[in-house]
């Protein structure tokens, strides 16, 4: 027994899966397309993906926002978490594999939830906030430009209702948050988010060992 987070090696992570992960055969179909893909570490990992479903149910969250959605697993995980009037809004730049989220949001007959916008995602979260959309939002997952971290935690603040939740995924980002005075401006900029949220009194905080790293806040 120990009371820290267990360090899991490959057996003990395999015996996770085996026993927690409820994959769909459609999402499994997704993640094995994915990984055949020049960037498919952008994928998360398929217990993130379960968890963020299971954070959609607890929250009774119905209105989702995503930055970052790659081939679109988070998305349908997230989707397929919402009641019938829930609604996602994904932010992504265009790319090849906008066609791929979108085939297989459309097979899983959730495409009508989810909003594809493709755009740089400050230009999308700006543009929600000119319309008014506010404190609109119950969850915003973010998952892109790692640089732009720290300023994607200030437009979710604005987005999120009171009560609701920005999930950061990479906070552990391989274990370079580590590295002193790191070169990368994609390490720095979650290390300064990570500093940062300690001591953010607008937040309720929790980071995750889960996958990469998944950061847990919310709104005051
Ligand atoms: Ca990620």
């Amino acid at each position: 027994m120990t009371a820290r987070t267990l360090n899991l090696d490959d057996s003990l992570y395999h015996y996770l899966l085996d026993v927690s992960l409820r994959e769909t055969p459609l999402l499994k179909r997704l993640r094995d397309e994915t990984q055949a893909l020049p960037m498919a570490r952008w994928q998360v990992a398929p217990e993130q993906g379960q968890f963020l479903a299971l954070l959609v149910k607890l929250t009774g969250a119905r209105r989702l926002l995503e930055v970052g959605t790659y081939t679109g697993y988070s998305a349908l995980c997230m989707a397929a978490a919402l009641p019938d009037d829930g609604s996602l809004i994904c932010c992504d730049i265009p790319g090849d594999y906008n066609a791929t989220a979108r085939r297989y949001w459309q097979e899983a007959g959730l495409a009508g939830r989810i909003d594809l916008r493709l755009a740089p995602a400050l230009d999308t979260l700006g543009e929600l906030e000119r319309q008014k959309q506010g404190g609109q939002f119950d969850l915003v997952f973010i998952d892109a430009d790692k640089a732009n971290y720290p300023t994607y935690l200030e437009h979710a603040l604005r987005l999120l209702r009171v009560g609701g939740l920005a999930v950061f995924d990479n906070t552990l980002w391989s274990g370079r948050v580590l590295e002193d005075n790191p070169e990368s401006a994609d390490t720095r900029a979650i290390q300064a988010l990570n500093r940062a949220l300690k001591d953010d009194a607008r937040v309720d905080l929790s980071l995750l060992p889960l996958g990469d790293g998944l950061t847990l806040c919310r709104k005051k």
